[in-house]
């Protein structure tokens, strides 16, 4: 079992953004800007790209919902998304508020993020999230 499913089962704790029945949003515990958000299958699955074109599609669109909730809750220009799956074989999407280029420097992450203010992060923008 991955940690993205230990986390989605709740073994391990987790700074949770939303989940429906296919797919669940939580904070990254690493963040490169505050509101790094990661969108999962709950279907275990290594390789995004290896999902079907349904899955696939359906994902999108719940990523969709976190980042009119991110962009709702965090100040910045835009939420933008990037796939690297190099570190967890869980399929994710990486969802990034951004005010400029160098918010999204996976090289340049948040060093020891607060856990409080984490936690009010995660609050502000589950309580956007429609
Ligand atoms: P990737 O597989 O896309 O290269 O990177 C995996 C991402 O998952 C990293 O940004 C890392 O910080 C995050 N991550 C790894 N383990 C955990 C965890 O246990 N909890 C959370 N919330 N994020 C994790």
């Amino acid at each position: 079992m991955t940690i993205f499913s230990m986390i989605i089962k709740g073994d391990i704790p987790c700074y949770k953004i939303a989940e429906d029945d296919r797919f669940f949003a939580f904070l990254d515990i690493n963040p490169v800007n505050w509101g790094h958000t990661l969108v999962v299958p709950k279907h275990e699955t290594d390789y995004i790209f290896d999902l079907s074109d349904e899955e696939i599609g359906e994902m999108m669109k719940f990523a969709k919902r976190v980042t009119v909730a991110i962009k709702d809750a965090i100040p910045c220009r835009k939420v933008g998304m990037a796939v690297l799956g190099l570190e967890v074989p869980h399929a994710h999407i990486h969802l990034i508020p951004l005010s400029k280029e160098g918010d999204m420097d996976f090289k340049n992450k948040i060093a020891d993020p607060d856990p409080e203010r984490m936690q009010q992060v995660a609050l502000a923008i589950a309580s956007k999230f429609k």
